[in-house]
């Protein structure tokens, strides 16, 4: 069954001013559907065309898996962004605090660890299987999909993320990603 790009769950403009029509037109638009398109090439005629597409991230390599897992990459981090977000609930609240220390000490190591992603990758908010919680960086198209963390929330740190809204400004897109950050999601998945 080929691939599909997820229908966003709000409007192109809906999370401005932290991130404009325009980029998501490019980003989910053009850079996510190219993902869709790539992988639905590559898998015809091979063992990947009947898989859905976690399996097929968990056992594909090369370009392939950098396609099907940019695909899932994306669908996350679309649904860890929302144009209503609330605050933290008091079950990550509370999960925050004791991994981190507060919520605002969680913050700001994500944000650190985002801004030191060094080159075109995903900083990610993961649940370990002892049950805390850690902040992952991953290279490219890497995901911790593959590994046995759990993935509750991401901010993609690609620069076609961010350049049309903040240029080189890293940090400033970091800083905005806040008020965007879907709690409601990550709290949900939360073990
Ligand atoms: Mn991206």
């Amino acid at each position: 069954m080929p691939f599909t790009l997820i229908k966003l769950p709000y409007a192109l403009d809906a999370l401005q001013p932290a991130l404009s029509k325009e980029t998501l037109e490019f980003h989910y638009g053009k850079h996510h559907k190219t993902y869709v398109e790539t992988a639905n090439k590559l898998i015809a005629g091979t063992e990947f065309e009947q898989a859905s597409l976690e399996d097929t991230v968990k056992k594909a390599s090369g370009k392939l898996f950098n396609n099907a897992a940019q695909i899932w990459n994306h669908d996350f981090y679309w649904n860890s962004l929302t144009p209503d977000a609330i605050a933290p609930g008091d079950k990550i609240s509370s999960a925050l605090s004791q991994s981190f220390g507060s919520v605002d000490a969680f913050k700001t190591k994500f944000e650190e660890t985002a801004v030191g992603n060094f080159g075109s990758g995903w900083t990610w908010l993961v649940q370990k299987p002892d049950g805390s919680l850690a902040i992952v960086n991953t290279q490219g198209a890497a995901t911790p999909l593959t590994t046995d963390a759990k993935p509750l929330l991401t901010c993609d740190v690609w620069e076609h993320a961010y350049y049309i809204d903040y240029r080189n400004a890293r940090p400033k897109y970091l800083e905005r990603y806040w008020s965007i950050a879907n709690w409601a999601f990550a709290e949900s998945r939360l073990g």
